[in-house]
């Protein structure tokens, strides 16, 4: 094991289609702060959209790429089933009376390791769950947004993968990542991660007749596990190729450095490091209202500009 386990989730990036529809329902719907708003740095004709807390904690950030005329993806094996927020347990009438109001339709509230989950899915199909659990994080609220504390979605509870065989994986999270195995409900075996920090759980669904889903929007990407920085990552990246898995190089992602995987299943995983995050290029109270480019893009500026949709967010400033 290296110097110590991962400290959960740092973010979780998906496929969207429409950016003002995808900025609606995260920031305005869900209460999560627009922190960043780049381009895809592999295809910048394309926003990246990242949203989280106030700051942009690590464990409270969902990132989209919004692709116009991405069709559809379809859920399967090899892939994140279900993206869970955490709530806190007195909330749960709050979220259902919002999301109805929001005419987001939920599905009814079903028990899970002994916390209440609420279902629905965002615009695209994505599906999202609020769970119910205590509080540990410090996460910093967005109080520019219309919901208030004490309701607030508090960062990442945690993903369902959807697995043939949960074995591989699990071996992977309990003896490279630092995960624990707390618990088994029917085909859903529970890991923890080891910190106390936000985005702790790995739910591993086992559906060994269920088949490869169809790659669109509403589909996970990936997720991002957190390392503390570039050393710490170091020893990660040296660990898992020991171990047989085919590691990238380290990627500069501007806001953290970044390395990936793909788990036995299937299933994307990065190890993003926290430093040196979103305040790095933006200042607290201006987060995310201006399109940021790295240096290797900012001599495309005006191309950039004139190709993404403009946003119904800056006619409102
Ligand atoms: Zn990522």
């Amino acid at each position: 094991m290296t110097k110590r386990p991962v400290q959960g989730l740092h973010h979780i990036t998906a496929v969207a289609s429409d950016a003002n529809q995808n900025i609606d329902f995260y920031q305005t719907v869900l209460g999560q702060r627009l922190v960043k708003r780049t381009v895809n740095f592999d295809d910048p004709k394309t926003y990246h959209l990242y949203y989280g807390d106030k700051v942009g904690s690590p464990g409270t950030i969902m990132t989209f790429f919004p692709w116009q005329h991405m069709r559809r993806g379809s859920r399967g094996v090899g892939e994140t089933g279900a993206t869970g927020y955490l709530i806190p347990p007195d909330a749960v009438d709050y979220w259902q009376d919002r999301l109805t109001k929001h005419n987001i339709e939920t599905t009814p509230t079903q028990s899970r390791f002994g916390e209440t989950v609420l279902a629905f899915a965002d615009p695209n199909g994505l599906p999202l769950e609020l769970i119910t659990d205590r509080d540990n994080s410090d996460i910093v609220h967005w109080d520019a947004g219309e919901i208030a504390s004490e309701h607030a979605i508090r960062g990442f509870h945690g993903v369902t993968l959807w697995v043939k065989d949960a074995a591989p994986t699990a071996h992977v999270l309990t003896q490279h990542l630092g995960f624990t195995r707390v618990g088994q409900e029917k085909n859903r075996i529970r890991l923890r991660g080891a910190s106390t920090a936000v985005g702790l759980y790995i739910d591993l669904l086992e559906l060994p007749t269920v088949s490869k889903g169809r790659f669109g929007a509403g589909s996970v990407h990936h997720i991002a596990f957190r390392t503390v920085d570039d050393d710490e990552q170091a020893e990660y990246l040296d660990r898992l190729r020991l171990a047989g898995l085919q590691v990238t190089p380290v990627q500069d992602r501007q806001y953290f450095h970044s390395i990936y995987f793909r788990e036995p299943n299937g299933v994307l995983f990065e190890i993003a490091t926290d430093a040196p995050g979103f305040l790095y290029d933006e200042h607290i109270d201006t987060l995310g209202q201006q399109l940021k480019l790295p240096t290797w893009l900012e001599p495309h500026r005006q191309e950039i500009e004139r190709i993404v949709p403009p946003l119904e967010i800056d006619k409102t400033k």
